[in-house]
């Protein structure tokens, strides 16, 4: 008899956003007269930029001529986007070498997909309130033990939360594979290059691997904030870094990514980047040409400028989103350095009561913060990825409330 992986029996399904949208539909079923706004998916809905479609027009012509058909296409990565991201890292003090630039379809794959390089018997640490990937992918592999009373047996958990500063204390058991996402999805927050240094030579220190998810780092407007784990001395012999032109360029539904894998990154004598690239080699076929080629363009002076111009809507709507709920005597978190604003439910309310009283009294719709982990209950999740008219409805609704 065929055995399955047992390990998919032992999640606790994906009960976040499907008790949203069961809720959601509910409400609206009862109410259908309501217009409800939506803050709580965290996805863009700002076109692609001009200079992008152009570039995809052009590759889609090329596709069609015999001459400059492409056919698979490097596992990796086209060249001539490895070589514009590695032109962005070096802008920041960062030297990477073409080797260790991995072009994917997106950094979810990516961050599940890493898990397949590392030993099923390592510990896992991950922030919490935390992305649900990284937890749910590593109970995949085996690594979690047992799911009980909310929590998974052989997990680290880092609180985050208002008390800490949402800074996470290095643990008191070492773990192996520690999970660090800066900007920070759920909470808006930054990391320091004082933590981030604290948490490299740790990991020098004990052999731990940092993996690194810097999917929002478009959105820091603070000068001192570091974009890069690697841009703190040490981080190439003990990180590996996530990256996606998801928001950082409205590539939710375009796909592309890519993951930093140092050569330098060596544990039990292998180099991780030469697992990774076997493991790429093997499962991966490489991006679309098309999309890489949309993706280069990104990188142009005029592709800056209009990317920009689209982080710069989105981080309007954060500040419009912050200062409202501070206004309605909110504490509110986030939303300077990210798009993602982490507000404290009132008078100790439960995540989930308070996510009620906002879509049944203020029609809208947030992600409870209890959702991404026990540390994240007491809080909500709101985005800043709406339209400006829906995110200035969202905040006079919700205040009118309040
Ligand atoms: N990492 C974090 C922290 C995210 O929030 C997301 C998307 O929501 C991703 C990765 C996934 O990005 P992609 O669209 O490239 O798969």
């Amino acid at each position: 008899m065929t055995r399955i992986n047992d390990n998919f029996l032992k999640l606790p399904g994906n009960y976040l956003f499907a008790e949203i949208a069961k809720r959601v539909a509910a409400y609206s079923a009862a109410n259908p007269e309501k217009n409800l706004v939506k803050l709580g998916i965290g996805d863009v809905t700002r076109p692609l930029a001009p200079t992008v479609i152009a570039a995809m027009h052009e590759a889609v012509t090329e596709m069609g001529d015999a001459a400059t058909f492409k056919g698979y296409g490097p596992d990796y990565g086209y060249d001539f986007l490895i070589q514009a991201i590695r032109a962005d890292y070096a802008a920041k003090g960062v030297e990477l070498k073409t080797e260790e630039i991995f072009v994917s379809d997106g950094a979810k794959s990516d961050c599940g997909n890493i898990g397949d390089i590392f030993g099923v018997d390592n510990l896992v640490a991950v922030c919490d309130p935390v992305y649900p990937v990284y937890v749910d992918s590593n109970a995949m592999a085996g690594r979690l033990g047992a799911y009980k009373d909310g929590k998974w047996e052989r997990l680290v958990y880092m609180p985050c939360t208002a008390e800490n500063g949402f800074e996470p204390a290095l643990p008191d058991e070492v773990p192996d594979m520690i999970y660090l996402c800066y900007p920070n999805n759920p909470t808006g927050t930054v990391a320091s290059r004082a933590l981030l240094k604290k948490w490299v030579d740790y990991a020098n220190e004990h052999g731990s691997v940092i993996l690194y998810d810097s999917a929002y780092e478009a959105f820091i407007t603070e000068p001192e904030v570091p974009h890069s784990i690697f841009e703190i001395e040490g981080a190439k012999t003990c990180a590996l870094e996530f990256r996606s032109f998801s928001k950082t360029a409205g590539f939710t539904g375009t796909r592309c990514a890519y993951t930093v894998v140092p050569q330098e990154l060596v544990r039990g004598g292998a180099s991780l980047n030469a697992l990774w690239a076997r493991r790429q080699s093997t499962k991966f076929n490489g991006a679309p040409y098309i999309v890489q080629r949309g993706a280069a363009a990104v990188f142009t002076p005029q592709g800056q400028k209009e990317i920009k111009e689209t982080i710069g809507y989105y981080q309007k709507n954060a500040q419009v989103i912050l200062k409202g709920l501070q206004k309605a005597g909110l504490a509110v978190y986030g939303g300077v350095n990210a798009p993602y604003i982490w507000a404290k439910t009132p008078d100790g309310m439960g995540s989930w009561d308070f996510f009620d009283l906002l879509l049944k009294q203020a029609n809208v719709v947030t992600t409870p913060g209890a959702g991404f982990g026990p540390s994240g209950e007491g809080y909500i999740r709101l985005t800043a990825f709406g339209t400006a008219e829906a995110t200035e409805e969202a905040v006079r609704r919700v205040t009118a409330v309040l």
